[in-house]
């Protein structure tokens, strides 16, 4: 849980392999923080970063101990894991969370401020031009749509994590204890009134993106699965009307051999195997989805810490 506030801002980066990128981000941030003109903190959290990391943040709270936290993870836990360890330290009343690959621009920090000085408790950002792959810019489009469709939350870009939050939000998220932690969509379920600006995208300023195609899967299958039960009903009704086919298609098929004496020789056989296999299917995706809501529960009884804290650098 945090600690009673006592700082107007504070910025939560996630960091991972990100040694090319550091000493720019650092170079771009701190001057935009300072020139704000409101007291701040920045909060990094090494997500168990293989590369040097770990040492150029160790020299930046060397270098800006007044305003620089870090939090040193054993291993890695995933970006949202490095945010939430961070949530759980903030002192600030703003907390604005951003991306350490430069893929958010700093710069852009203040039009959040100016939005959320105007009576937002969340602001999210969403990018105007955005900077990534065909393939990545489409499927988040699609995702969007089906998330949009099965919760009721409304945000352009779930993707963008430029996004500032009021302490009260934070609180929320951290009281929570959320197995599922897509921290924009569980920020919204909380905020009273969200708002959204555009901001700029930028190109990875180096490196490449730590997301691999299944890590992506698995973060938006925990989205649609964390905020409803909507897939689980949405099968049984699928369920229902396929079972109710598969019914009418038996009669069917007994109709035409029995009454109108059809299908003498393929009767049944392959027909049937069809509608058994396609049964079969369904009850298959449905015993998936169930599990994956049973592991849920599991994981939530079960209670384990989800991330362990080797070391966190800051000046009390
Ligand atoms: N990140 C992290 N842990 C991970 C993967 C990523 O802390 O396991 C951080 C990463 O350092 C960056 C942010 O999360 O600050 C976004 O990651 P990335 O740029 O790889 O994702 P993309 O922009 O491709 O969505
Ligand atoms: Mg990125």
């Amino acid at each position: 849980m945090s600690t009673a506030s006592n700082l107007p801002l504070s910025i939560v980066i996630p960091v991972y392999n990100e040694e090319l990128n550091l000493p720019t981000l650092f170079a771009r941030l701190y001057p935009v923080l300072d020139a704000i003109g409101r007291r701040y903190e920045i909060i990094f959290t090494n997500d168990g970063s293989a590369d040097r990391s770990i040492e150029l943040l160790r020299a930046q709270h060397a270098a800006r101990p007044d305003v620089t936290r870090v939090i040193d993870f054993n291993a890695n836990y995933g970006q949202h894991m490095a945010i939430m360890a961070a949530f759980e330290r903030v002192r600030g009343d703003i907390i604005v969370t951003l991306d350490a690959d430069l893929q958010n621009p700093p710069e852009e920090i203040p039009k959040l401020l100016a939005q959320m000085d105007a009576g937002s408790d969340y602001v999210g950002g969403y990018r105007l031009n955005r900077q990534d792959s065909f393939f990545r810019t489409y499927a988040s489009k699609v995702i969007n749509y089906v998330r949009e469709k099965t919760t009721s939350i409304e945000m352009t870009d779930q993707g963008c994590m430029l996004r500032a939050y009021s302490r009260a939000v934070i609180d929320a998220i951290v009281r929570s204890g959320a197995i599922n932690t897509f921290i924009p969509a569980l920020a919204y379920s909380f905020a009273g009134n969200p708002a959204e600006v555009g901001v700029k995208h930028e190109e990875r300023h180096a490196g490449v993106s730590n997301y691999s195609f299944y890590s992506l899967i698995r973060l938006n299958f925990d989205l649609i699965t964390g905020f409803s039960i909507a897939p689980l009903q949405y099968f049984t009704m699928f369920a229902g009307l396929s079972s109710l086919g598969s019914f009418a298609l038996v009669v069917l098929l007994f109709v035409r051999r029995f009454a109108f004496n059809l299908d003498r020789e393929t009767f049944g056989v392959f027909t049937l195997l069809a509608i058994v296999l396609f049964v079969l299917s369904v009850a298959m995706i449905g015993i998936g989805l169930i599990g994956e809501y049973v592991g849920r529960t599991y994981q939530v009884v079960r209670a384990r810490q989800r991330y362990h804290v080797k070391e966190v650098l800051e000046t009390k």
